[in-house]
């Protein structure tokens, strides 16, 4: 009998961990198949994280592991680079043909989640996606290089095609509720204040603040966020 009673105390420390445990991230192997060259490798899924809290160019903050290192995947034979579901795709020989084209100049790079990313936006850019989706893996790019003194002006690149993607985004109407286009125009705002472009910037904070189908949240922090433009702060680490 002894010995079940000094179980006890054992296994609620156990469940207590495994709670802790579990409030955090989570990621699961998964095989996946390169559609370009067939070659098969592993690839880590997200599947769970906890965000505590959020930047203000919605940089998520917390338990969230290597969330935006695994969104993007590549081929660690031909550099192919794609969310999952670009490797769950299959293609005709002539396209293949036109992706292997676009790879050609990064053979021998050396891969990053920077480049990555970049490669994953010009095969986005052969197959015509959304603006918004190209523009998200620029500012997901962008992430990587936050505290990067020595790549401020890469970081900066990024933003601000972030920014021209976002806009073209706006103009091609491509999102569907309209209170999203001022959260857009603040992060164009938001990119614009961070790489040192200060009247654009309160433009786009403007452009947020009246109007009038705004979340209410945004009326606060764009505010906040222009006076820091009008002071011309371009701080990264917020
Ligand atoms: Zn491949």
């Amino acid at each position: 009998m002894k010995p079940k009673s000094l179980l006890k105390p054992t296994l609620l420390i156990i469940g207590l961990l495994n709670a802790t445990l579990s409030f955090g991230h989570t990621s699961y192997p998964k095989e996946v198949k390169c559609p370009i060259d067939g070659n098969k490798f592993t690839i880590y899924v997200t599947a769970s994280y906890t965000t505590f809290s959020t930047l203000k160019d919605f940089q998520k903050q917390g338990a969230i592991g290597d969330l935006y290192e695994s969104y993007i995947n590549s081929c660690p034979k031909c550099h192919y680079c794609g969310y999952q579901s670009d490797f769950d795709s299959t293609f005709s020989d002539s396209t293949k043909q036109d992706i292997l084209k676009i790879l050609e100049p990064f053979k021998n790079s050396k891969m990053t989640d920077v480049l990555e990313n970049e490669i994953a936006i010009i095969i986005h850019q052969y197959f015509k996606r959304d603006n918004d989706n190209i523009a998200n893996l620029y500012l997901v790019a962008s992430y990587f290089l936050k505290g990067d003194s020595l790549q401020k002006s890469k970081r900066k690149e990024l933003q601000l095609n972030c920014a021209i993607y976002l806009t073209k985004a706006i103009e091609a109407k491509e999102y569907d509720k309209p209170e999203t286009y001022a959260t857009i125009n603040y992060l164009i705002g938001e990119l614009y204040r961070r790489i040192g472009e200060f009247d654009t910037a309160i433009k786009y904070y403007d452009f947020a603040i009246n109007d009038r189908k705004k979340k209410e949240w945004i009326l606060e922090v764009a505010t906040k966020q222009k006076e820091l433009a009008i002071k011309k702060d371009e701080d990264n680490s917020i």
